[in-house]
This record gives C-alpha cells, sequence and structure tokens, in this order.
C-alpha cells in the first residue's frame, strides 16, 4: 500500500500535490453500511419482531467486551504499558479488539503513541483535535492521511515481541470476520433470534462501540476541565467518561499517560481501572503503575497558580502586581507545606511496618506526621479561599 517514495512525503505534502489524500473506500463503507444497517434495520426489526431480553443483554456484554478489549488491551496495557496482563488476557483482548473493528493492536496503538507523542499538531497526531470534531472523531479514517506511516512500526517495537500481538496483526481480517459474523451468529442460534441477534448483538454493537471510542480523539479532547495542564487540548469530563468506559479523563491521562487509572477518585467511573484492578486481584495482571500521589498533587496546585494569574493579568485592576505576588508566595508557602507532609508521610510509612523501630519514636514520628498534616490541610484551604476569589 505504501510506496518508498510516498512513505517520503509528509502529509502536507500529499495534500499539495493532489488537492486533498484519496478516500479509503474500505473504511467509507464499512462506516457507512454498518450506519445505515443498525439506524434502519435495528428499528424496524424492533418496531415488527422485537428483541428478547437475552439479545439486549447478549449486545450490552457484547459493547463491554469491545470498549473495555480497547481501554484496558490495546490502550492501557499495550500502549502504555501501564500493567502486565496473563497471556490469556492478551489473547481474550486480541479478540475483542478484532471484534471491535478498530485495526490490529499493533496498528492502533503505533497511531496511540503517535498521538501523544505529537498531541495537536496537525501534521502529525493522527486524529488531531485541532483540525475540528469531524476529523478527530472519523475524518481521519476516512482518506490517506496517514499513508507516508502505515507500515512504519518503529514506536512500537516493543509489542513485536508479542507473539499474540502479531498473531493478531497476521490474522486480523480473518478475526473480524468470525468475530464479526460468528458471535452473533452464536448468540442468534443459543437465543433462537438469528436475526435479531445479527442485527443488534452484529451491527448496532459494531457502530455504537466505534463512535464511543472515537469520542475519546474528539470530545475528550474539546469538551472539560483541565485540572492538571493546558499544555494540550486533552480534557477530563465525567460525561465523555461514562461513554467511553472511564477514558474520558483525558486531561488526566495525558497528564500521567503511564498510570493505569484515568480517573484517581473512587467515585469517578472508571470501569477500566476496575477491571485492571480486579485482573490483579485474581494474579491475571500485575506490575499496575500509579504515579505518586505528591506528583499528581503538585501538577494540580501548579495548574492553578497559572490559572489564576492569567486570570488575574486579564483583569484590569490597580494592584494587580501585588495581588499575583501575593498569591505567589501563598502558593510558595503551600508548597514547602506539601514538601514537608510527603517527606514526612514517607518516613511515617516506613516507620509502621519497622517493627525494630522504639515505640517512642513511632509515637513522637506519629504525631509530628499528624501536626503537618493538619497544617498542610490549613494552608490548602486558605489556598483554595485565595484562587477562587478570582475564579
Ligand atoms: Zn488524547
Ligand atoms: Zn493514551
Amino acid at each position: 500500500m505504501t510506496t518508498d517514495k510516498s512513505s517520503k512525503q509528509n502529509r502536507n505534502q500529499v495534500k499539495l500535490k493532489n488537492g486533498k489524500p484519496a478516500i479509503i473506500w474500505l473504511n467509507v463503507l464499512v462506516f457507512l453500511i454498518t450506519f445505515i444497517i443498525a439506524a434502519i434495520g435495528v428499528p424496524l426489526y424492533g418496531y415488527y419482531s422485537g428483541f428478547s431480553i437475552g439479545i439486549i443483554v447478549a449486545a450490552v456484554l457484547a459493547l463491554s467486551f469491545c470498549e473495555l478489549s480497547i481501554t484496558a488491551g490495546y490502550h492501557r496495557l499495550w500502549s502504555h504499558k501501564a500493567y502486565e496482563a496473563n497471556p490469556v488476557v492478551r489473547f481474550i483482548f486480541a479478540i475483542g479488539g478484532a471484534f471491535a473493528v478498530q485495526n490490529s493492536a499493533l496498528h492502533w496503538c503505533s497511531d496511540h503513541r503517535v498521538h501523544h507523542r505529537f498531541v495537536d499538531e496537525n501534521d502529525k497526531d493522527p486524529y488531531s483535535a485541532k483540525m475540528g470534531f469531524w476529523y478527530s472523531h472519523i475524518g481521519w479514517m476516512l482518506r490517506e492521511y496517514q499513508a507516508h506511516r502505515y507500515t512504519d512500526y518503529k514506536n512500537v517495537s516493543d509489542m513485536q515481541k508479542d507473539k499474540i500481538v502479531m498473531w493478531q496483526h497476521k490474522h486480523y481480517l480473518t478475526l473480524v470476520l468470525l468475530t464479526n459474523f460468528g458471535i452473533p451468529l452464536l448468540v442468534g442460534l443459543a437465543l433462537g433470534d438469528i436475526w435479531g441477534s445479527l442485527l443488534l448483538v452484529g451491527f448496532l454493537r459494531l457502530v455504537v462501540s466505534h463512535h464511543l471510542t472515537f469520542c475519546i480523539n474528539s470530545l475528550a479532547h474539546m469538551w472539560g476541565k483541565q485540572p492538571y495542564n493546558d499544555k494540550n487540548t486533552a480534557k477530563d469530563n465525567p460525561l465523555v467518561a461514562l461513554l467511553t468506559f472511564g477514558e474520558g479523563y483525558h486531561n488526566f491521562h495525558h497528564a500521567f499517560q503511564y498510570d493505569y487509572r484515568n480517573a484517581i477518585k473512587w467515585w469517578q467511573f472508571d470501569p477500566t481501572k476496575w477491571l485492571i484492578r480486579s485482573l490483579s486481584f485474581v494474579k491475571l495482571a500485575k506490575s499496575l503503575k500509579r504515579i505518586p500521589e505528591e506528583k499528581i498533587a503538585k501538577a494540580i496546585a501548579a495548574q492553578q497558580l497559572n490559572k489564576t494569574k492569567s486570570k488575574l493579568m486579564a483583569l484590569s485592576i490597580p494592584n494587580k502586581d501585588e495581588a499575583i505576588e501575593t498569591i505567589q508566595k501563598e502558593y510558595d508557602l503551600m508548597l514547602q507545606k506539601m514538601n514537608e507532609f510527603y517527606q514526612l508521610k514517607k518516613e511515617w510509612l516506613e516507620i509502621k511496618t519497622d517493627q525494630l523501630i522504639e515505640n517512642v519514636e513511632r509515637s513522637q514520628v506519629n504525631s509530628r506526621y499528624k501536626s503537618i498534616k493538619q497544617s498542610w490541610s490549613e494552608q490548602q484551604k486558605s489556598w483554595q479561599l485565595m484562587i477562587h476569589q478570582y475564579a
């Protein structure tokens, strides 16, 4: 598909020569035909024959299988190496990824690593959100924008050592056809409604699954907050997280891409994280990477400082410089308290588990820890009050 000549061209050169890059008809037809069948066939069949609860449940399960194979498998396991997984789990993700029809894991992850490395650079980021909603959602797959690096898998050389990845890459098309026709047919046979299953577990599940994943590249880069940094367009949005099995906490993810979590609070919706943690409980996953709490807290504080400063700069108040100076001082003080707190927390955790430490020493560290915790918490309150004045 890719010639030596075209591999040397970048996307701009392709555009300059031919106006717009050539349409990828296979992709256009797959997206269009599956969408038309789902949009027309499903309501018609539902109206005339109805779908049984069994078929609906099977479709939801099949959708979850596709989505989690992409989020926990393609994304957090293979693209970011945020944890390690047992071969059985990797095999299941490889099957689910083919069922989701999102290209082989090798290809998907190569694109994704380029996305992180060159995020928002229109010439390099394969689904740059700065190209607009349509392009980042689906448009990037409809034309040969990426032809120059279709077979360039240098950035996923580590994945090429994974036999399951390479097996899936080699047999991708066969796996797509087997799963997308085989699974709905088997479900249909088992539940006595082949056409209903083909429509719901086959077509509707595929269309919904496609667009939910596509939302990570479009919506999660456009709609939401940026608590960790605003160096790129990635946003945190609980609604997008609901649609994307937890991937909507995308600002956190772009700030700390090697963390197996995207949502860090227990009450935030991140079923992908819950799945990975459950797999580790039953010893099917290990080496779950977490960014230290201290680093995250520092990123949040720095971002708050930057935001507050730029808000202040935009205001036309007489004592602007003074206010900025006060904020900076408060921030420095908080950072100092934060450093003391985390330093002592380390000591406190070490002492807690060390049986040889005398009780007296333990209780001393304990009371120092409690007092610095209290003082840091007060400093945080005063910081929050200060920045909210300008929010
Ligand atoms: Zn992204
Ligand atoms: Zn990522």
